[in-house]
């Protein structure tokens, strides 16, 4: 296996990502994305920009994250006066789903369009009394992992901040009452640290108490180990690390991870040790097993070494087959056996159960051809879920393929 690094989408990948001197979002007429704003952004522009108060901001910004507001109109807390006003230099972006996608274990795939044409994915993984939604940071990836699809599309760009917290708040809105998402997961489509600035926002946003109200200690940020950006997110947010590890050298990372040429296995490992936990918290370790490549007693071994000293769950995740790739996951009871291996020498260790892999929602999968779903008569059942039109509808509505 080898693979090359992608170069970074250029200039035009960034264009419609404009933020203005204020480092605001703006559209092409220069309007501010509102729902990109944190809540001191937010309270600022209204003070500042529309000479309103700081009490009329917070419940302006409560209309928008907590009342659904989906327009600058619905948002009746603003005095009207104020929201013409606000029309003109400012605009409330909503994450709609195009289509919803229902496995037969429960788990749900939403397709978000952006404004550009480009679609987005979010997974919905029902498991007792948790709802952890895995959500997007970029469309498309540069990391180029040799075994994962979204890798295939290269980075078109990232997502603003207001594109990544509508994705558990639109999913929360369509939740029967009382169901509440407990635990975001940034492991869907991209390298959320490779989007650091509005990753953050975006998650200053979703565990703000005047926004999505999530706490710190249910959000888990995973990353193929950048290492300087895993210092700059400490700094900035309490939230979880995980690391996607996938081997135990240097040389097997090198041949899946083209990242390991940036930052090598040693230096990853050291900010791993660096990085500040507070007690009692663990940094998780990704390990997706590969048949005949990394799934051996000795690689248990070296992965328990490496590890060593730092507070850690290593959570194994056999192969999601995807096409063209010439790999395969462990028979399950060589991924036990692994797990036997670290679990009786005094390290946490947990298996992931796939989920979603009919609906290409399991890890790795995501951006999979929605033609395959369309085959399979799922489209259907999707706009179902999701409330949009009536059934016979849809088979005339031709699907939006991914980017
Ligand atoms: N870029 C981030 C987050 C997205 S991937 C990261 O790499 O951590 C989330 C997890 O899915 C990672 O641990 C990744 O290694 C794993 N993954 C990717 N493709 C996979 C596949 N085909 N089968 C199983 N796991 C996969």
């Amino acid at each position: 296996m080898s693979a090359t690094a992608r170069p970074e989408a250029g200039g035009s990948a960034h264009a419609a990502l404009r933020r203005d001197d204020r480092g605001r979002f703006v559209d092409a007429q220069g309007r501010v994305d509102l729902k990109s704003l944190t809540r001191d952004a937010f309270v600022r522009f209204f003070v500042d920009d529309l000479g309103d108060s700081e009490a009329r901001a917070l419940r302006a910004y409560k209309c928008l994250w907590q009342d659904g507001a989906r327009s600058i109109d619905e948002m009746t807390t603003v005095a009207r006066a104020t929201r013409e006003k606000l029309k003109q230099v400012a605009y409330v972006y909503a994450l709609e789903p195009e289509l919803v996608l229902r496995s037969d274990d429960g788990t749900l795939k939403y397709l978000w369009k952006l404004e550009d044409g480009h679609a987005v994915e979010s997974v919905l993984i029902p498991d007792g009394d948790r709802l952890t939604l895995c959500m997007s940071s970029q469309v498309g990836c540069a990391m180029a992992c040799a075994f994962c699809l979204t890798g295939d599309l290269g980075l078109k760009r990232h997502l603003r901040p207001s594109e990544i917290a509508c994705q558990p708040l639109q999913v929360g809105r369509q939740l029967p009452a009382g169901v509440r998402i407990t635990n975001l997961v940034l492991m869907g489509m991209g390298e959320p640290l490779h989007n650091l600035d509005n990753l953050v926002e975006a998650l200053t946003i979703a565990l703000d108490d005047h926004a999505l109200n999530l706490s710190h200690r249910k959000v888990t940020v995973s990353t193929v180990g950048l290492v300087p950006q895993m210092a700059e997110l400490a700094r900035r947010l309490p939230v979880n690390l995980a690391v996607s590890v996938n081997a135990s050298n240097e040389a097997q990372r090198l041949a899946i991870m083209p990242i390991t040429k940036k930052h090598s296995l040693e230096a990853l490992i050291e900010a791993c040790r660096r990085f500040p936990l507070p007690s009692g918290k663990r940094i998780t370790f990704e390990y997706v097993m590969f048949d005949g490549f990394n799934d051996t007693e000795d690689d248990a071994q070296r992965l328990m070494d490496l590890l060593a000293g730092i507070p850690t769950k290593v959570n194994l995740i056999p192969y999601n087959p995807n096409p063209d790739r010439d790999l395969q996951p462990p028979p399950f009871e060589r991924v036990k056996a692994f797990q036997h291996y670290l679990v009786t020498r005094g390290v946490n260790c947990s298996i992931r159960t796939t989920r979603g892999q009919d609906i290409s929602a399991a890890c790795g999968q995501l951006g999979k051809a929605w033609a395959q779903a369309n085959a399979k008569g799922w489209l259907e059942d999707a706009r179902r879920i999701a409330g949009y039109g009536s059934t016979s509808d849809v088979s005339d509505t031709a699907p939006t393929p991914p980017v």
